[in-house]
């Protein structure tokens, strides 16, 4: 027997189909106390936050149409909400007409991307996350002094193709630990490593160790490239884990950092571990095995689509939730010059903020 069930997305309500709660209880495996492991940090990371009031700022100061190159971060809902809004999303520069503004996502590009909008006559916003902005320097500051740079990351992502296009025939990129066994450089004792900045902290040390066994000489980059975000909500799911029957990723499937923690999870005793975009996604017969559910969010995923994920497993009896806290995080970064001018001609007080850690979670 069925019922149906309206979940709230952050979105307009999905009418839905499942299975009863009196079903799955009937199913289950166990009959202990259900309970909730909520991770912390979870979602939106300072870089995200910022390239988001960027858009907003955008449309708000200049109107509609703005466009974005790429997703300006890896979230449907972000995405679909600032289309709402008025902004295009674009491939690329020549699909934006000659003179309009145009953003540049969080993930960062490459120089051709900006002398392409430059050529185009387009207004620029750039809202790369400064920690990306620090690895593209890297990357120019390395290769001017003659290093060959291994750049761990997941070829053809964007951000990947933006710290690349900085140095292209300086660098090579390392997808994962087994090409660290195969790569081949030119001068073994002029060699750094820099990385993507959303990585599995665990696997990326994984290929750096195995460089190194090869090319003993090969130096680290000056400070972590794998961002504090990145880093935070790893640690915070590695805690989960082990007391996981299920782990509950939100997060895109385009989104680096979301697919990494399900694979941390999995890696660190979750019994199972899932990633969805929305509650609606999440499979009620997953349910049946599980006592003790891990939740968290990758780190461009607004708080109200996990707020969504909690209320359906609070239909489903977990109303238990306990928040387990890794780290505080207070990082805020300035919106994009090119933005912070305009706001302040109007008198806009969040000028200079980037993070929305100051305003009470929704
Ligand atoms: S995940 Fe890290 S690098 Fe990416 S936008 Fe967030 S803070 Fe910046």
């Amino acid at each position: 027997m069925t019922d149906t069930t309206t979940v709230s997305l952050g979105l307009p309500p999905m009418p839905r189909t499942r299975a009863s709660r009196a079903e799955i209880d009937a199913a289950r495996t166990n009959a202990g106390p259900q309970r909730v492991l909520l991770a912390a940090p979870r979602g939106y990371c300072a870089g995200v936050d910022r390239a988001v009031i960027a858009v907003e700022k955008a449309l708000e100061h200049y109107g509609p149409p703005v466009y974005v190159r790429k997703q300006i971060v890896h979230n449907k809902h972000v995405v679909e909400t600032l289309e709402a809004k008025g902004a295009v999303f674009v491939e690329e520069t020549d699909e934006v007409p000659e003179g309009a503004m145009l953003v540049f996502s969080a993930h960062g590009v490459s120089p051709a991307v900006v002398n392409a909008a430059e050529e185009r006559g387009l207004q620029t916003i750039d809202a790369t996350c400064p920690l990306v902005t620090k690895v593209h320097r890297e990357a120019v500051r390395f290769a001017k002094n003659d290093y060959e740079i291994l750049l761990i990351g997941h070829e053809g992502h964007e951000e990947v193709e933006g710290t690349y296009g900085e140095a292209p025939e300086a660098t090579q990129i390392v997808n994962s630990p087994e090409e660290a066994e195969t790569i081949q450089v030119k001068n073994p004792d002029r060699l750094i490593w820099l990385s993507q900045t959303t990585l599995s902290v665990d696997e990326t040390m994984e290929t750096v160790r195995r460089l190194r066994k090869r090319f003993p000489n090969l130096q680290d980059p000056p400070s972590d490239d794998i961002c504090y975000a990145t880093s935070n909500r790893q640690a915070a799911i590695k805690k989960i884990a082990p007391q996981a029957d299920l782990v509950i990723v939100v997060g895109s499937a385009n989104s680096s950092n979301s697919v990494r923690l399900v694979e941390v999870a999995l890696e660190y005793g979750a019994k199972a571990a899932y990633r969805v975009d929305f509650a609606h996604q999440v499979d009620e017969s997953w349910f049946v095995d599980a006592q003790t559910v891990g939740v968290t969010s990758g780190a461009s995923v607004p708080e109200v689509l996990v707020r969504d994920v909690l209320s359906l497993l609070s239909e489903y009896g977990y109303t238990d939730v306990e928040e387990v806290v890794e780290a505080e995080e207070d990082i805020l970064f300035s919106l994009p010059k090119e933005l912070r001018a305009t706001l302040k001609a109007h008198g806009d007080e969040s000028r200079g903020l980037g993070g929305r850690g100051v305003r009470p979670r929704a």
